[in-house]
C-alpha cells in the first residue's frame, strides 16, 4: 500500500481502473479504494469450468472508441476478437431471433400491425431529431408512445427490468436509443460483428506455475509473471502429498484452456456430454501434448457424470476410450 499517494480512486469498477491508469501514466502514485474483494465492477469475471466469463454479458462495439484505445494502451489488441453476435429474445420460453427488422416483423407475440409499429418505431429512433431532450424522458413514458403498449411491453420492458431491476421505468428514453442506434451503427461497421476479449488464461497457467514452485522449492524466490509477481515467495509446512498435490483442471476450451491443461494439469476433468464430444476434446489436448512435448499418458482424465435424483436411465460411458 502506498503511504501518500498523490490520488485516491474509489472504485475499481473499469472507470476507476482506467482513471488510475491514465493518472499512473502521468507519473502520479495512485491507490486504488475498492469496497468488494474482487476488481472489475460490473464487468469482473467469474471462472466457470476453468474458463473466465462476466457475470454480466459484456461486448465490445466498433464504435466503442475510448474502449478500444484502452485496450490498445494496455498492449491487449491482439486479444480483441470481433464476432457475429447473434441476438434473440425469449417470449414465454420461446426464443425469437432479433437480429434484422424482419425478425422484428416475424414477432409473433405480437399482431401483424403492432409488429409492423415496433419495426417502423425502431428504424426511426436511428433518425430522431429530438434526441438532445431524451435525456429527461423516462422510457416509460416515450416507449409505449412510440412502440405502441403491447411492443413496449412485450418488448424492451422485460428487456429493461433484467437489465436494471426496479429501476426499469426511470431509465432515460436517450438510453434506449442509444443502445438502438449503437447496435445499428455495429451493424454498418462490421456487419454485425461485436468485440470481445479473449479470457485470460493465462493467469490460470501463471497461478498454477507459481503455486507449484511453492509447492516444491525450498528457497525464497521472486516470480515476476504478467499477472502474479511477488518477491520472496515461499510456502511452509510444505503439503504432505509428494511431490505435491495433483492440479485438477476442469475445462473444454479448445484453442487456450486445453493447451493449459496440457501444460500444467495432472488430471484433466473435460465438461463434456456426449462420448464422441469427449473422444475429440481428447484428440485436441492430445494436440496441445504433442505441440510441447509432454507425455498425453501423464495426464489422468475424467469426466463429471450428472445423475439427477430419480433418474432410470444409465449415463453413457463416456471415459473407455
Ligand atoms: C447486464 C449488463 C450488461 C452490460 N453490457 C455492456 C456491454 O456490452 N458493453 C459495455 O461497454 N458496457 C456494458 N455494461 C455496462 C458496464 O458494465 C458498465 O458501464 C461498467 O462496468 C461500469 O463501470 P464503473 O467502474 O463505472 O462502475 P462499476 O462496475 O459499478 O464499479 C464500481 C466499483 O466501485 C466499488 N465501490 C462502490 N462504492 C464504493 C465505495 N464507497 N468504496 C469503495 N468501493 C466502492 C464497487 O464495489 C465496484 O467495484 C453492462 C452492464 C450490465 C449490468
Amino acid at each position: 500500500m502506498i503511504d501518500r499517494p498523490d490520488s485516491i480512486v474509489i472504485g475499481a469498477g473499469m472507470s476507476g481502473l482506467a482513471a488510475a491508469d491514465a493518472l499512473h501514466r502521468e507519473g502520479r502514485t495512485v491507490a486504488i479504494v475498492e469496497a468488494s474483494d474482487a476488481v472489475g465492477g460490473l464487468a469482473r469475471s467469474i471462472i466457470v469450468g476453468g474458463e473466465p466469463i462476466e457475470p454480466y454479458y459484456h461486448h465490445i462495439f466498433p464504435q466503442d472508441h475510448e474502449t478500444r484505445d484502452l485496450i490498445d494502451q494496455l498492449g491487449l489488441s491482439g486479444q480483441l476478437e470481433w464476432r457475429t453476435g447473434p441476438m434473440a429474445v425469449m417470449h414465454h420460453r420461446r426464443t425469437f431471433p432479433f437480429d434484422s427488422p424482419l425478425d422484428v416483423l416475424r414477432f409473433s407475440p405480437l399482431s401483424v400491425l403492432e409488429r409492423i409499429r415496433l419495426a417502423a418505431a425502431t428504424g426511426v429512433q436511428l433518425f430522431r431529431p429530438d434526441r438532445a431532450h431524451l435525456d429527461r424522458t423516462p422510457v416509460s413514458i416515450d416507449g409505449p408512445r412510440w412502440f405502441g403498449r403491447r411492443g413496449y411491453e412485450t418488448l424492451w420492458r422485460p428487456l429493461l427490468e433484467a437489465k436494471f431491476g426496479e429501476h426499469a421505468d426511470t431509465i432515460a428514453m436517450a438510453w434506449l436509443v442509444a443502445r438502438i442506434r449503437q447496435r445499428g451503427g455495429a451493424r454498418k461497421a462490421t456487419g454485425d460483428r461485436l468485440g470481445y476479449l479473449r479470457g485470460s488464461l493465462g493467469a490460470l497457467a501463471e497461478a498454477c506455475t507459481l503455486i507449484r514452485r511453492m509447492w516444491t522449492e525450498d528457497d525464497l524466490f521472486d516470480f515476476g509473471g504478467r499477472h502474479y509477481q511477488l518477491r520472496g515467495a515461499a510456502c511452509e509446512p510444505k503439503p504432505v502429498q509428494r511431490p505435491h498435490p495433483p492440479f485438477v483442471i476442469g475445462a473444454g476450451g479448445e484453442r487456450s484452456a486445453l493447451r493449459v491443461v496440457a501444460e500444467q494439469a495432472d488430471i484433466w476433468n473435460c465438461p463434456s456430454r456426449t462420448a464422441a464430444e469427449f473422444r475429440h476434446k481428447s484428440r485436441v489436448l492430445d494436440e496441445h501434448c504433442a505441440a510441447i512435448g509432454r507425455d498425453p499418458a501423464e495426464i489422468t482424465r475424467s469426466i463429471p457424470v450428472l445423475v439427477p435424483p430419480g433418474t432410470r436411465r444409465r449415463p453413457a460411458p463416456c471415459s473407455s476410450s
